[in-house]
């Protein structure tokens, strides 16, 4: 399957998405907010059309997105199907709150005329009334939901269809999204959603989609936080490249400090990590804290330094390459870095 020129599903690598938060009838804020994310390492972006006056906005932001963009549509089919005539690379429905049958019917044949997928999007919040009333564990209602949907629509003969089955608990998505990768063989987005501010919305994200992810669940992952939609992307990616599935930039291995630290270590790694996301190269970098473990680190990585008495010794390719004052550490380990000739 393709969104846009991503692929989704299959060998292809987990696509990392998000979503704006800018009104979508300001197509120049939301395109401007497209290119921040496209820059963080967004590979498919989707956009709310939650009436029809946004449809105009949508249209444009489609056409000047460097990113494939998703039409995220809620309860009026009409506005789905006009999206495929607007430029959308794939629509997001729920079809439980769409109205019925004959109008997800609907949206499956403009989507099958554009010749763009279709996420059928389940979420715990909004389940058709149907499952959300039967006494069974949440995590078999949207199973349920989502593979009847799905069926429905393979059954109709629309084949190009992702599933996502989603829930503010950790526990329930995995159930779900297992026993979704048990029944059906189409793609599966993942998700946490509302997961909650930047620190806690990581934690359920990384916990929920890393266990999914390391038993090969999942073929492409939005985080969702309630904050800037960058933010969203850099833990996107950093769950990726924590399973060793993805990278696209430094590894920063930092100690936690301890009482035989004898340099300020905190701040020096927290600069060292600000400066190192403006690369994007996935090269290791060690920051550590003395000779227990600095040495064996440092070694072990592209560029490293190894803290002593207020002084850091600098790794490059596992040799040793210079001592400098603690206040010159972070200079010295970017000039190391600097040195390695990476692309742009
Ligand atoms: S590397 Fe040294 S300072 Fe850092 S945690 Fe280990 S023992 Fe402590």
């Amino acid at each position: 399957m393709l969104v846009g020129g991503i692929p989704i599903g299959g060998s292809a690598p987990v696509a990392v998405q998000s979503m704006t938060n800018t009104d979508t009838r300001d197509a120049s804020a939301t395109l401007a907010q497209i290119a921040r994310l496209a820059d963080a390492g967004c590979e498919i972006v989707r956009v709310a059309i939650p009436h029809a006056d946004a449809l105009d906005g949508f249209e444009r932001i489609c056409a000047g997105s460097s990113l494939p963009v998703v039409a995220d549509v809620h309860f009026d089919y009409r506005l789905a199907i006009e999206a495929t005539r607007r430029g959308a690379s794939k629509l997001r429905v729920n079809p439980g709150n769409i109205g019925s049958v004959e109008r997800f019917d609907a949206v499956l044949d403009a989507a099958r005329e554009a010749g763009i997928p279709v996420r059928i999007g389940v979420n715990a919040g909004s389940l058709a009334a149907e499952y959300a009333d039967l006494d069974w564990p949440l995590a078999d209602k949207l199973v349920a939901s989502a593979v009847s949907f799905t069926e429905h629509a393979t059954g109709r003969g629309f084949t190009d269809v992702v599933v996502s089955a989603k829930a503010s608990s950790v526990p329930v998505i995995i159930e779900a999204y297992r026993k979704l990768g048990e029944v059906l063989d189409c793609p599966l987005h993942l998700g946490v959603t509302e997961a909650g501010t930047l620190m806690g919305g990581t934690v359920k994200s990384a916990v929920g989609l890393g266990v999914l992810l390391n038993e090969g669940i999942g073929d492409t992952i939005r985080v969702s936080l309630t904050a800037d939609p960058v933010e969203e992307i850099a833990v996107a990616w950093d769950i990726l490249a924590s399973l060793d599935l993805r990278r696209r930039s430094p590894e920063l291995v930092s100690c936690p400090t301890c009482g035989r630290c004898e340099v300020d270590l905190i701040p020096i790694a927290e600069e060292i990590g600000r400066r190192l996301r403006d690369i994007r190269t996935p090269i290791k970098v060690a920051v550590m804290g003395c000779v227990v473990n600095g040495p064996g680190e440092s070694r072990d990585a592209d560029i490293g330094v190894a803290a002593g008495r207020g002084v850091g010794v600098i790794f490059a390719k596992g040799q040793i390459v210079r001592k400098v004052p603690e206040a010159e550490i972070v200079d010295a380990l970017m000039a190391e870095i600097a040195s390695l000739s990476l692309p742009a």
